[in-house]
């Protein structure tokens, strides 16, 4: 399932909304352009003045070097306002893309793990890297090109019509030929390249996966598949790629060989209209030289529309993940006390395929309830959803009577928090790493921090050469994969959640560092409510009850002793795993 992308009328708002935002900026960028184009009407103007002093034979060497002079002078001007028109436009633009960018990240951070896991991570990163390249490309190139060009077009054709109507008329005469070329154009482009950018998404998905499962593709024997998988979405890619391309070899050309006719036109009328003495031969060349002076706005305005075109359907997307709904979360929504219930609880990855299929649990505060069952079993989806990361497709899964998903996440995890294999270290300090669990709005100190790493036994983090301060992480000390654990588990001391899952958190952990790192888990969970998804068995010998589940039920659940007394599938486990330990 992709993520979302905003419709014309909101993409139409948003623009609208940045340059309101950025109103001094974009009034900035149309004063200095006019002004700019103003003066470059000076130079023709002054050059026609001459051709009529010199017609009339009453030009003198001191007037036409004082004219020259002039032409010259404006040159001048124009260079120095285009210039800073120039700044104002390239500024523009980069303030608006630091506000897209913001506004994205800012959304993309506070997006469920669900929604993100669902969307694929391939169509995050191209909306973040292609698109904002996209808008990035658009906003500094073709904005300034086209918004100048414009202007530019405008103050020309003015310009002439002042000086006369009809070659004014002539000025416009590309417009009607080119219009029903450029709403062709405009009318299949927005699709055409949200198409294009949906196709890289797809292609960048498909590799990623491929790249990622690169084992389990080998170890399977895929290898072909996947190729074909790629070579699928490299076609689409292609004939998107190819449309766009068709959109561009239609306008182009048209666009081309219209803007010749201005000038052609121009000089025609112009000249018949001179040879019948209906106009001076100064006022001819000052108009000839104006509609020359719109052509090169006309083919930037036209080659840069592409560019505008891709950027906006790249704005669109960016736009898109803005439109994805809010947590439903309240933060006001306390849950009333820390009793686990989930009931009926069904849920499936692939529609039409539970693998959690009714599951009933009561989890009271402080016991400590083992899960256990084959592998495939759907222990890790019911961790998944006491921690929040999604809500069940039926049934409801409830703490304290409100359900988790529905908890805001700075609500949940003071409560209730996920010990998985992955302890990700973030690059950057130890105390960073650590103060990202610190309650919200609370800067936690030095003796809190180090006391969460003596609760964990991290005794060589007091080692350091910086202390808390060690860059730790790529590009830093690194960190083992038992001390990684170790900062995991500190961070779970310092949230002091009321419930911690722990999901085969230490079982990637060679032996010696397991027993080690279950030392300081035990100092860790003292006193809070634990569900341990076991893989060994001791741990649920030691534990409160042990549920067993099996095909995406509860099979069993009582204490050790009952189930072994019972002589059902637990005890033929327990049997069987104690007769090889
Ligand atoms: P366990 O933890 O007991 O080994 P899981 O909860 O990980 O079981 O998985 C239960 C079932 O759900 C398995 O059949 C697994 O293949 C499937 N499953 C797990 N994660 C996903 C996923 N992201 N997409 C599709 N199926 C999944």
């Amino acid at each position: 399932m992709s993520l979302p992308v905003a419709d014309r009328a909101e993409v139409r708002r948003d623009t609208v909304r940045l340059l309101r935002a950025e109103r001094g900026r974009v009034a900035g960028v149309v004063l200095l352009t006019c002004l700019a184009t103003g003066a470059g009407l000076v130079g023709p103007y002054l050059l026609g003045r001459i051709v009529n002093l010199v017609e009339a034979g009453t030009a003198t060497l001191g007037t036409v070097d004082r004219l020259a002079a002039g032409v010259l002078a404006a040159a001048f001007v124009q260079l120095l306002l285009t210039r800073y028109a120039r700044r104002a436009v390239y500024r523009f633009g980069e303030h608006v893309l630091r506000r897209l960018r913001e506004d994205f990240v800012g959304r993309v951070l506070s997006l469920p793990t669900r929604v993100v896991e669902r969307s694929g991570t391939g169509d995050l990163t191209t909306r973040v890297s292609a698109d904002v390249g996209n808008v990035g490309n658009g906003l500094r190139g073709a904005l300034p090109e086209i918004s100048m060009g414009v202007l530019q077009i405008l103050v020309l054709v003015v310009a002439v019509t002042w000086l006369h109507p009809l070659l004014g008329l002539c000025a416009l005469l590309g417009l009607p030929l080119v219009w029903p070329a450029a709403r062709w154009y405009l009318r299949r482009s927005r699709e055409t390249y949200l198409a294009e950018g949906a196709a890289l998404s797809a292609a960048l998905e498909g590799a990623t996966a491929t790249a990622e499962g690169g084992r389990t593709v080998e170890a399977l024997g895929v290898q072909e598949d996947r190729r074909g998988v790629t070579d699928r979405d490299v076609g689409v890619l292609y004939r998107a790629r190819r449309g766009s391309l068709r959109l561009r070899s239609v306008l182009f050309p048209v666009a081309e060989a219209v803007f010749v006719l201005p000038v052609s036109v121009t000089l025609l009328v112009g000249g018949a209209m001179y040879l019948n003495g209906g106009m001076s031969l100064g006022v001819l060349v000052t108009c000839l030289l104006y509609v020359q002076q719109m052509v090169d706005p006309m083919i930037g305005v036209t080659q840069r529309m592409e560019e505008l075109q891709r950027a906006g359907a790249s704005f669109a997307r960016l736009r898109g993940v803005q439109r994805l709904p809010e947590e439903s979360a309240d933060p006001g929504r306390v849950p009333a006390d820390d009793r686990i219930e989930l009931s009926g609880v069904r849920y499936s990855y692939v529609p039409g395929h539970d693998v959690l299929r009714g599951i009933d649990l009561s989890v009271r505060p402080g016991e400590r309830l083992a899960v256990v069952g084959p592998s495939g079993a759907g222990k890790t989806t019911i961790g998944r959803l006491l921690s929040g990361a999604d809500a069940p497709g039926a049934g409801h899964v409830l703490l304290g009577g409100v359900p988790v998903a529905e908890l805001a996440p700075e609500v949940l995890r003071e409560r209730i928090v996920l010990v998985n294999q992955e302890h990700h270290v973030f690059t950057g300090t130890l105390r960073e790493n650590l103060a990202i669990a610190a309650p919200e709005g609370v800067e936690a100190d030095d003796t809190t921090l180090l006391r969460a790493l003596d609760a964990v036994d991290a005794d060589w983090a007091r080692g350091l050469a910086d202390g808390l301060d060690t860059r730790v992480g790529s590009g830093g000390e690194a960190l083992s994969p038992a001390r990684a654990q170790q900062v995991a588990l500190a961070r779970v001391v310092l949230l002091d959640p009321h419930t911690v899952v722990l999901d085969e958190a230490t079982s990637l952990l060679d032996p010696r560092t397991a027993r080690h790192t279950e030392r300081s888990l035990a100092a860790v969970l003292e006193g809070r409510t634990v569900i341990a998804i076991a893989h060994r068995l001791h741990t649920a010998h030691d534990a409160d009850r042990v549920a067993v589940v099996a095909d995406g039920r509860i099979t069993e659940l009582g204490a050790h002793d009952e189930l072994i007394a019972a002589g059902g599938a637990y005890a033929a486990l327990w049997s069987s795993w104690h007769g090889t330990d």
